[in-house]
């Protein structure tokens, strides 16, 4: 009798797999890092085979830590880092080149071509999204442009695109060539509206449909794996956003997540018509689940927020561990006026800007490495401040608390920020794993295993709640500041 539900996570630094009991309770996971690979300053890439490598051996470790054989799982789904864009050969399944990872900025010239044409426009009303060098239909581009031979054989179907949900699929099922219509909306190459390729967009973006995967949607079976989960139905697909969504069951109109992982997202369902953006935000899917009318939602991206830590600890060697960083950041008591805008790859929403820059502003001779620290994790609070703003204001809806979720949301001293800043409480669950799990429901509502979003919103629960403890007049003088540092960070590389 098959008691679990399996889900991968497929993440910008690691990826998981884990397994759930029907109660949404985490039975077992296992986790493997894969490495970040930096070619030039802008780009980031990704060794496809080694992420396929990496969730092979999670899904094998976490079975058996568990003591499971693939017989006690009922489905299993799979999410992933959105946007990240990859070709490979039909014939070996070799990748034709690294995966371009969506932080990845070498198509940003691209894009500001595309917006100088005056595309901008039809691709908002079409896919949701501005013109710009994060998703997918750029990168695979370029990797058609630049790749010897590749546009030819995209042509003739011999080589196929996909993001990592496909890149995982084809090869756990042996050959289904599909995505789900969560990853596609993020490639500008899908009609938001019909939820197909679209042919005015192919044309934009120069791409030839045979290459593309089939569109699926969130929450049916896609096909049947082969080893290490030989016989399993392989029945959910979400981008980790929107798996997150599902996750924390924001089923609702009205209802927003925001994750924090290697960047971060603040997600609001907004219900079953898509809800343009006058502030900065994107309009995308929220998911679609088997034959349900799809869900959509509002979205803003902020592309380095984990990220951060990560560079302090690998770049700076000011830390061991992303833990770390939060007994450094206590070490003072508060950032000594420094602020630290993470423009690493352009700032995302709401400004979309992809001339900013990384800075550090307001250093002094008082300053050390516990206010870096300090100032790295504000950033975070802040920009999710401003996305938070933009969709009180496109939604009209003034969020009474935010659902936190993403590595990062372990760490109190900033969820404690956060509710200050916001003047609004944060609420964490009782799971952070919140992005497998929402694959995990959709895998588990497409066999039955889940009864309905009623089910899956039954399983929430808090764990903690932070309230907002600081005063309006120091919190305007906070953002004051802020501000101040992102308009110094703005035009940089210009
Ligand atoms: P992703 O799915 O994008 O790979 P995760 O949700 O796994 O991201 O979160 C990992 C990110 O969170 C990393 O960038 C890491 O630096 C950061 N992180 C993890 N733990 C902490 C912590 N306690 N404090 C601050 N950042 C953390």
């Amino acid at each position: 009798m098959a008691r679990f539900i399996g889900a991968i996570d497929q993440g910008t630094t690691s990826t998981r797999f884990i397994v759930v009991d029907e109660a949404g309770e985490i039975r077992a996971v296992d986790q493997r890092e894969h490495a970040q690979i930096y070619p030039r300053p802008g780009w980031v890439e990704h060794d496809a085979a080694e992420i396929l490598q990496n969730a092979r051996a999670a899904i094998a470790g976490a079975l058996a830590s568990a003591r499971l054989t693939p017989g006690d799982l009922a489905a299993v789904g799979v999410t992933n880092q959105r946007e990240t864009s990859l070709l490979w050969d039909r014939a070996t399944g070799r990748p034709l080149h690294n995966a371009l990872v969506w932080m990845d900025m070498r198509t940003q010239a691209a894009a500001e071509r595309l917006a100088a044409k005056g595309a901008g426009g039809l691709l908002r009303a079409k896919t949701g999204l501005p013109p710009a060098a994060y998703f997918s239909g750029l990168k695979l581009a370029w990797l058609l442009d630049s790749l010897p031979g590749a546009r030819g054989k995209a042509e003739r179907g011999e080589a196929l695109f996909g993001t990592m949900d496909s890149w995982l699929i084809w090869n756990m099922t042996g050959g289904r060539h599909v995505t789900d219509a969560t990853n596609a909306s993020r490639t500008q190459l899908m009609n938001l509206s019909t939820l197909d390729w679209d042919d005015e967009l192919l044309t934009l973006f120069d791409i030839p449909r045979a290459c593309l995967p089939e569109i699926r949607s969130s929450s049916e079976l896609y096909g049947v794996c082969r080893d290490p989960l030989a016989g399993v139905p392989l029945a959910g697909a979400l981008g980790d956003q929107h798996a997150a969504l599902l996750g924390q069951a924001c089923v609702r109109a009205g209802d927003a997540k925001n994750t924090y992982g290697t960047g971060c997202f603040l997600l609001m369902n907004t219900g079953e018509t898509p809800r343009p953006s006058q502030s900065g935000l994107l309009t995308t899917l929220g998911y679609k689940l088997g034959a349900a009318p799809a869900v959509y939602a509002l979205e803003g991206s902020i592309a380095i927020a984990g990220a951060l830590i990560q560079w302090l600890r690998d770049n700076l060697g000011l830390i061991e561990k992303s833990a770390d960083v939060e007994a450094l950041a206590r070490s003072v008591p508060d950032n000594g006026d420094v602020y630290f805008v993470p423009a690493f790859s352009g700032l995302y929403a709401p400004r979309w800007r992809g001339d900013a820059r990384g800075i550090i502003a307001g250093l002094t001779r008082f300053s050390n490495k516990g206010h870096i620290a300090r100032a790295a994790l504000e950033a975070a609070a802040y920009q999710t401040r401003e996305v938070m703003a933009a969709m009180s204001a496109d939604s009209g809806v003034a969020l009474s608390e935010l659902k936190v979720d993403g590595g990062m949301a372990a760490n109190d001293l900033l969820m404690q920020f956060q509710a200050d800043i916001l003047g609004a409480p944060v609420v964490r669950p009782h799971h952070l794993e919140t992005t497998a799990l929402g694959a995990a429901y959709a895998a588990g509502l497409a066999v039955g295993f889940f009864k309905g979003v009623d089910d899956i919103a039954a399983h929430w629960r808090a764990e903690r709640r932070f309230e907002p403890g600081m005063g309006d007049v120091e919190r305007a003088r906070l953002v004051a500041s802020w501000e101040k540092a992102v308009e110094r960070s703005l035009g940089w590389s210009a």
